[in-house]
Order: structure tokens, then C-alpha cells, then sequence
């Protein structure tokens, strides 16, 4: 029996680490389940996997959480640093599946402590970016990408040495705007309904403005260092290859599955080995043809704006990733147009001089307060 917390238990990525989990019941004992403030579904799902501990990040949800799990025996915590201390418990496996650079912190605690991180919270990486990596390093921690293309090229990538890589190529589905002609009217119901792949609203924004292949070069970037040069981003409509790896040989290595998380999510849990899941296998036959695009970079400047922030450095990439979630909550919320989210973002990188590349997880976490800050001004100005 291994021993597991999932940070973000109640969104899209923990309900599929759930489900697995659910169906393989006797391999698992569940430690902490956290939420940011949906406390009732939270309990339930301490309850249903007898959790020794579940916690909100928002505080003011903690009095729901404590009547919700009255008499389970369960621990029930709130606030910031409770989720820290969560994530600070020792596990095998610790599923990062918190939206935003609000999962930088518990992510961080999980390495500090040396653990095995299945790493979904890409913008935790994109953010802190080598105060990440050179933690892991230097605490002996494992990450595990989740994230399907990175899982993908993980797969891709074992056994071989990436120095003979010459290079990767993440796909990209292209949202569900791609063919959209006119990108101006575009409603939040429009942006968050993916053709392929069922996800939370904020990743799904993001995968409309193609910021979710920007955030994922980074993501790349740190991951699998063959440098930018050698990373390249194809648009691949049908989701069913999620990225590949060329070597200098001439062979190119592609990993296939159907558009189903549990699929890289299962991959992470079972590592090194390989488990079962329910997921419809690839009926190849009746995809008939896979088909593959350059992406359209003047519809959809995210991944440049994202390549030139790798390109310019310091605390670019965390500033991008701060711009990008409030420009996209603004959307969410209609106070901004679809296409003002990138523009925003390329204002707010604009705007004024550069912080210097953050060293620490606090610097991190500064740069992100005070992006979001200037970001809001911007919303508030137009
Ligand atoms: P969801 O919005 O579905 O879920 C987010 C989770 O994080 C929820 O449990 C939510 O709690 C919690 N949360 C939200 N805000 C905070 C906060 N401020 N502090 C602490 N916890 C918080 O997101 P997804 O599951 O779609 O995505 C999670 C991460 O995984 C993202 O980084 C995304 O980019 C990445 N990812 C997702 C994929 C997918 O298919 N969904 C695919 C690849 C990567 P509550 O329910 O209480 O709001």
C-alpha cells in the first residue's frame, strides 16, 4: 500500500486521480485532500477515502469544512499555511492539481521534503521556473509530469540519453477557436468549450488563447532541458498524439492514447510500472486520418509572447504567468473581451522595467503579488 495526498482534490485532475484511486481502493491510503473553498464536496470525498486530513486554502470556508466532517475523526485545517503544512507530510506521492501559481507553495513544500511530485500545476513551474528545478535537485525530490504532452515526452525519453535529442515537439489541439473566424465575440461559454478535452475553466481559457502551449514550453523548458531552440509546437486537432521526441538518428518517438487524463494521471501513480485504467482504447481505424498544422501565431500570439518571455528571462516568465491569470479571470468574470486577454498579458510585460530572475520561492511569490497588482491597474485603466 503506498501513501498519497492530492492538492486540489475537488478539480478536474483530482476527480480522475480519485477515480483511479477509487477503482484500486486497497493500493492506497489517503492523507490529506486539500480545496481552495468547495468544502462540502471536499469532505465528502475525505469521508468516502478516509482521509487523515482535509483542508481549504480559504479560510473563511473552514467553519463548513469542521461542520462537514463533524464526527468522521478526520483533521480539518484552513488557510495558506495549513495547506503548506499538508503538503510538508510525508507521502509516496504527492498529485499537484492546485490551478495557478496559488499551488507554487505547497509544490515547493512537497520537494523540500524530497517527495514524489506528479506535477500537473504547470503554472507553479512556469513562475518559479529554476528555483523549482534547483530545489529538486538539491532536496532529492522526483517530478513526474502530468500534464499529457509532458507526460508524453517523459514516455518518449526513457531509456534514452537527451543529449542525442535533437528535438521535441509538443501538439497542440488548438482549442476550440481554431476555426472561429472572428475572435472579438467570443463568449467564456465559447472559450471553455473544448472539442477534446474536459477540463477546469482556467486551463480551458487557456487552451482557447493557445497561453496553455506557451505555459507548456516553459513547462518543457525546465523539464526536459534540450534547450528552446530544439522545442518546437505543431497543432494537432485530433489530441490523439501528445507530443514527440526526435533523435539524431532520424527516429521520432510519439506517445498515443485517447483524450483522457487518467491516462498520464495513471502513468504517474504506477511509475515506474503500469496499472489498468478504464479509458476507451485508440480505435485507430476510425480516427481515419490525423492531421497537423503550424500554429497561427498572428490569431494566436500567446506562444510567441510566452518563447519571448523564456528569451528575455528573469522574472519574465513569472510575470507572463501572473498577467495571464488575471486577464483570464477578467474574461471569465466579462469584463474583458477574449481577444484583450493576450494583449493584456503583452502590456503587462511591457509595462516598466523587468524584475531580476527571482531566487527564492518568497522573490517568486513577490514578483507574482506585484504583476497581479499592476495587471488589475491595467484591467481598471481600459
Ligand atoms: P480545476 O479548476 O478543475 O481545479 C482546481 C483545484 O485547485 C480545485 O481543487 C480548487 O479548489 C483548487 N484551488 C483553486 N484555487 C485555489 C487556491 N487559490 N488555493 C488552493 N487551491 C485552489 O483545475 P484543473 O484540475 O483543470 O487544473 C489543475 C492544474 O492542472 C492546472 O494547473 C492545470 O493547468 C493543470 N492541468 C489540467 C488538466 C486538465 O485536464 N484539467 C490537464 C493538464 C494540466 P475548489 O474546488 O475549492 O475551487
Amino acid at each position: 500500500m503506498r501513501s498519497i495526498s492530492i492538492l486540489g482534490a475537488t478539480g478536474s485532475i483530482g476527480s480522475s486521480t480519485l477515480d483511479l484511486i477509487r477503482r484500486n481502493r486497497a493500493d492506497w491510503r489517503v492523507v490529506a485532500l486539500t480545496a481552495n473553498c468547495q468544502a462540502r464536496e471536499l469532505a465528502a470525498l475525505a469521508r468516502e477515502f478516509g482521509a487523515e486530513l482535509a483542508v481549504v486554502a480559504d479560510e473563511s470556508c473552514l467553519g463548513e469544512l469542521r461542520e462537514a466532517l463533524s464526527g468522521s475523526g478526520i483533521e480539518a485545517a484552513g488557510g495558506r499555511t495549513a495547506l503548506v503544512e499538508a503538503a510538508s507530510r510525508e507521502v509516496d506521492l504527492t498529485v499537484a492539481a492546485i490551478v495557478g501559481c496559488a499551488g507554487l507553495a505547497p509544490v515547493m513544500a512537497a520537494v523540500e521534503r524530497g517527495g514524489t511530485i506528479a506535477l500537473a500545476n504547470k503554472e507553479a513551474l512556469v513562475s518559479a521556473g529554476e528555483v523549482l528545478t534547483a530545489a529538486v535537485e538539491r532536496h532529492g525530490a522526483t517530478l513526474l509530469p502530468t500534464d499529457s504532452e509532458h507526460n508524453a515526452i517523459f514516455q518518449c525519453l526513457a531509456g534514452n540519453d537527451i543529449s542525442d535529442v535533437r528535438s521535441i515537439t509538443l501538439t497542440a489541439s488548438g482549442g476550440p477557436l481554431r476555426t472561429v473566424a472572428d475572435l472579438s465575440t467570443v463568449t467564456p461559454e465559447q472559450a471553455v468549450a473544448h472539442p477534446n478535452w474536459d477540463m477546469g475553466a482556467k486551463i480551458s481559457v487557456d487552451s482557447a488563447t493557445m497561453m496553455n502551449k506557451g505555459l507548456e514550453l516553459i513547462e518543457a523548458y525546465h523539464l526536459f532541458p534540450v534547450g528552446l531552440d530544439r522545442l518546437k509546437i505543431v497543432v494537432h486537432p485530433q489530441s490523439v498524439i501528445h507530443s514527440m521526441v526526435e533523435y539524431r538518428d532520424g527516429s521520432t518517438l510519439a506517445q498515443l492514447g485517447p483524450s483522457d487524463m487518467r491516462v498520464p494521471i495513471a502513468s504517474c501513480l504506477a511509475w515506474p510500472a503500469r496499472m489498468d485504467t478504464p479509458c476507451e482504447p485508440l480505435d485507430l481505424p476510425a480516427l481515419s486520418e490525423l492531421t497537423f498544422f503550424a500554429p497561427d501565431e498572428d490569431r494566436f500570439p500567446a506562444t510567441r509572447l510566452a518563447r519571448e518571455a523564456l528569451k528575455a528571462g528573469g522574472a519574465a516568465p513569472a510575470v507572463l504567468n501572473a498577467a495571464n491569470e488575471i486577464a483570464v479571470a477578467a474574461f471569465l468574470a466579462r469584463q474583458i473581451p477574449f481577444s484583450r486577454i493576450a494583449a493584456m498579458v503583452a502590456e503587462t510585460l511591457a509595462r516598466g522595467n523587468m524584475p531580476p530572475a527571482p531566487r527564492s520561492l518568497e522573490e517568486v511569490l513577490q514578483v507574482d503579488a506585484a504583476t497581479r497588482a499592476r495587471a488589475s491597474e491595467i484591467l481598471e485603466l481600459a
